[in-house]
């Protein structure tokens, strides 16, 4: 029986935990949840699998939470801050925390939660883009688990089970192509947030569902890949494959290739994890080869002259070092932006190449630590948004 620590529970990969959870009927306990604010949420889910600790981490909401619970008569820890998800993360009582944090903020936490010896199941990408080199090697360390649960990831996990890694030859990351698939750069300049929100496959929250427009979620994911199996960026090839069914492939050197399949659902790859390295039941809705979806599966390169986030993920991946943290950053910023409409979408990728540009010779001296990448992330925020405000002259 795993004992849970959720970082990030009420958004779209912590409630789908919580669902493989609530059907998993007695084969793991929650014993931390944590959010950023959305204390609604997390009361109803405190209400329903009675952790010991909880962590909001604004302050206001986290007394209002003490509050809520203290009327209902229930008795639980609110803790609140960074520290507060730093505590949840490393209780004695838990042996695996899911890192269902969005964005940089995950670092933190699941670095901590290693070093206290938990295994990690680990949505959070952002964490292993800008904290991988830190992170993969303290894992070795400690003798713990990286169970990814990334739906790409947990299916190229799923393929190398019982191969030997010198014998993987490339990684095939598939990629739905996102809402903007097949579209040109002056129709992207155009489009609204409400454009970009709506994904074709994925119900996702709305950071990811902007990235997966953009599609730097497939350039965070070529640098989560190489990170999490050891090989390098330019043997990792992006197929779009709108049906998303095929979750990705990895090919071997003797020419075979392997892929794993299914329904866009995170369920799947979040109950692999956590089970991992037993099967659990079957709680996803049966796979139908004669489903009409299936009839038509369909694979095309990715368009780099248009989608131009994911060449330059490939090389900050390939430069590696602080660039990948000052690129996903910047991105933050920008995402943030976008949603927020205060800039446009194609200013989104403007922000990101014009931030590693300036910020690229200053980081690529440092040496990387975990204070070194939480310092250059803070740094490219800072002049990301300066570019969004227009406050620097070009
Ligand atoms: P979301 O926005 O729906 O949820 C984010 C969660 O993090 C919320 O619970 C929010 O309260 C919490 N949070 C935000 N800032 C926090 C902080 N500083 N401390 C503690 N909690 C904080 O995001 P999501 O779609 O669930 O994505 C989470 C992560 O999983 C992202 O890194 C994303 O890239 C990755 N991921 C998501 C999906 C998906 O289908 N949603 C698939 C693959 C990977
Ligand atoms: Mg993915």
């Amino acid at each position: 029986m795993r004992k849970l620590s959720i970082l990030g529970s009420t958004g779209s990969i912590g409630k789908q935990t919580l669902e493989v959870v609530r059907k998993a009927s007695g084969d793991f306990t929650i014993e931390a949840l944590t959010c950023g604010s959305d204390i609604d949420t997390l009361f109803e889910q405190i209400k329903e699998f009675r952790p010991k600790v909880c962590s909001v981490v604004d302050p206001d909401k986290a007394s209002e939470l003490s509050g809520k619970l203290r009327d209902s008569g229930i008795k639980i820890e609110v803790l609140t801050g960074k520290e507060g998800n730093i505590t949840c993360a490393t209780l004695d009582s838990c042996d695996t925390v899911v890192g269902a944090i969005v964005g940089f903020a995950g670092l933190e936490p699941v670095y901590h939660a290693v070093l206290s010896g938990k295994d990690i199941a680990l949505a959070n990408k952002e964490t292993l883009v800008a904290g991988g080199d830190v992170i993969m090697p303290l894992i070795r360390e400690k003798g713990v688990m990286m169970l990814p649960i990334d739906s790409e990831h947990s299916a190229i996990w799923q393929c190398l089970k019982g191969e030997r890694r010198d014998d993987l030859d490339r990684i095939l990351i598939t990629a739905s192509g996102g809402p903007f698939r097949g579209k040109s750069r002056s129709d992207m300049e155009r489009v609204t947030v409400e454009d970009a929100l709506h994904h074709p496959t994925w119900n996702m929250g709305g950071k990811i569902t902007i990235d997966s427009a953009t599609m730097m979620n497939k350039g965070l994911e070529i640098i989560e890949a190489h990170h999490l199996y050891g090989i390098e960026c330019d043997r990792i090839d992006v197929v779009v494959h709108p049906q998303s069914v095929i979750h990705s492939m990895i090919r071997l050197k003797d020419g075979s290739v392997l892929a794993q399949m299914g329904k866009p659902s995170m369920v799947l790859p979040i109950e692999v994890a956590l089970y991992y390295p037993e099967r659990g039941p079957s709680i996803v809705t049966e796979f139908d080869p004669f489903d009409a979806a299936m009839s038509c599966l369909t694979f095309e390169p990715c368009d780099t002259e248009v989608f131009r986030l994911v060449r330059l993920a490939y090389e900050a991946g390939k430069v590696g070092g602080l660039i990948p943290t000052v690129m996903n950053a910047a991105n933050e910023s920008a995402v943030r932006a976008f949603l927020a409409g205060r800039i446009g979408f194609l200013d989104i990728e403007r922000t990101v190449f014009e931030t590693v540009e300036k910020m690229s010779p200053s980081v690529s001296s440092i040496s990387l630590t975990l204070e070194s990448i939480c310092q250059t992330d803070k740094e490219a925020r800072f002049f990301a948004d300066e570019i969004i405000n227009g406050n620097i002259i070009k």
